[in-house]
């Protein structure tokens, strides 16, 4: 079944406006997604008839507001198909969980000359967490290198495995360049080491179905807000047998059980790895953001998003100068790309005044940058709610800036 663009862009109120005059072309959703009305309407319902703390009332509003928020973990539960609904930890985005799987994990699994692996692909927020564990825990970061497609090299990450190494952490896919990484082939290869590994899906989760019982993997994390849903919210999914074995990494109410000056007990999953009062409103609409996109199909955005792709990638090729970084065989629907010895924030800022807006920069990834010798790229991301006519704008964008600069 194919999609009803312009039914589901009408659904997105941002879309709407102008930007310089010009209709908006928002070509930024690998940084954050827009959000649909369902989404908005839902933190305004939640704000205007039904706040109240969560877990700590008996009254109606507090008891009501509880409910809506473990529905909503249940939901998140039954999009990434895990087995328990306490598996599933709110954070407030991939960041928090990637940061408390290396403090709360590498507190009571890493130490002195003990190894984690990471990729050259990683985005920052899974780069430095386990670089200040390896700094804390006298460990050592090794890291898996790509190719000349911007893939990874799978032989190779398998010889960097020994012994000592503790975890592996690597993305589904890649901000900076959209490579779709073989994380199943990855998830094997460390589990026969006995090695768990941890998903980060920031850039998958929004492209396509996850099923973690499927991949197998030992903790899985994404952010609300490229989900189509509220900054401020993420999950932070693990396997309940490792959630149970781990300290809690932040600590407060929620996190307890018992607290005296001589002795806290911690509270039972997902509670433990809680603290404080959570971001309620925004798993609530995040909840209501996976049922908007799953009223759409996550098959119908895959086959569309694959489509834009194809698209802009066989349109920007036609100008010449234009090269694009990252080709790999797999990619998710975004473009990075450099154009002649043109300077990235030129382009995006000419770009931008006609109302196109892109990602320039290293995108907080330049161990990826340095890879190909490079300070950094323009990046067009698409969502099932972009059309080839918004690709042609860009097309024809380029064609100025070119004829400014070049
Ligand atoms: N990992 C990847 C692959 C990302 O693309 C991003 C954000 O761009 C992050 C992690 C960090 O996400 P957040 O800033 O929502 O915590």
């Amino acid at each position: 079944m194919s999609l009803d663009i312009q039914k589901i862009r009408n659904d997105f109120p941002i879309l709407k406006q102008e930007i310089y005059g010009k209709p908006l072309v928002y070509f930024d959703n690998g940084a954050t997604t827009q959000k649909p009305q369902v989404v908005i309407d839902e933190e305004l319902k939640i704000y205007s008839h039904e706040n109240s703390n969560i877990h700590r009332g008996v009254h109606y509003l507090s008891e009501q507001l509880t409910q809506r928020f473990e529905d909503a973990r249940k939901v998140v539960q039954k999009f990434i198909n895990a087995k328990h609904d306490h598996e599933i930890i709110f954070t407030s985005g991939t960041t928090q969980s990637i940061n408390t799987v290396a403090y709360s994990f590498g507190d009571r699994y890493v130490s002195d000359e003990d190894e984690v692996i990471i990729s050259t692909l990683e985005h920052h927020s899974n780069i430095v967490p386990w670089q200040l564990l390896c700094e804390r825990k006298k460990a050592n970061l090794k890291v898996i290198p790509i190719n000349d497609n911007g893939e990874l090299l799978l032989d190779e990450f398998e010889k960097l495995i020994t012994s000592k190494t503790k975890i592996v952490a690597v993305n589904q896919v890649s901000n900076a360049l959209g490579t779709v990484n073989d994380i199943k082939r990855i998830i094997e290869i460390s589990h026969k080491h006995n090695i768990p590994v941890l998903i980060d899906g920031a850039q998958s989760i929004q492209h396509g179905k996850i099923d973690v019982q499927e991949l197998d993997c030992d903790f899985f994390v994404f952010s609300g807000h490229k989900l189509y849903g509220p900054t401020g919210i993420g999950i932070l999914y693990g396997k309940e047998k490792w959630l149970n074995k781990m300290p809690p990494f932040m600590a407060g109410g929620e996190m307890i059980k018992k607290v005296s000056f001589e002795k806290t007990s911690f509270n039972e999953l997902p509670f433990k790895f809680e603290a404080g009062t959570p971001n309620y409103t925004g798993a609530i609409a995040m909840a209501k953001a996976i049922e908007y996109i799953q009223s759409i199909g996550l098959d119908e955005i895959a086959t569309y998003e694959k489509e834009l792709l194809n698209y802009a990638t066989e349109k920007l090729q036609t100008i010449k100068g234009l090269k694009i970084i990252g080709t790999a065989k797999e990619k998710v629907s975004l473009i990075s790309f450099i154009l002649e010895n043109i300077h990235h924030y030129d382009a995006g800022m000419v770009i931008d005044k006609m109302g196109i807006a892109v990602r320039t920069g290293h995108h907080c990834a330049e161990p990826v940058m340095n890879r190909f010798n490079i300070e950094g790229t323009l990046r067009a991301s698409f969502s099932f709610y972009n059309t080839k006519e918004e690709i042609d704008k860009l097309y024809n964008a380029l064609l100025i800036v070119k004829q400014m600069f070049g």
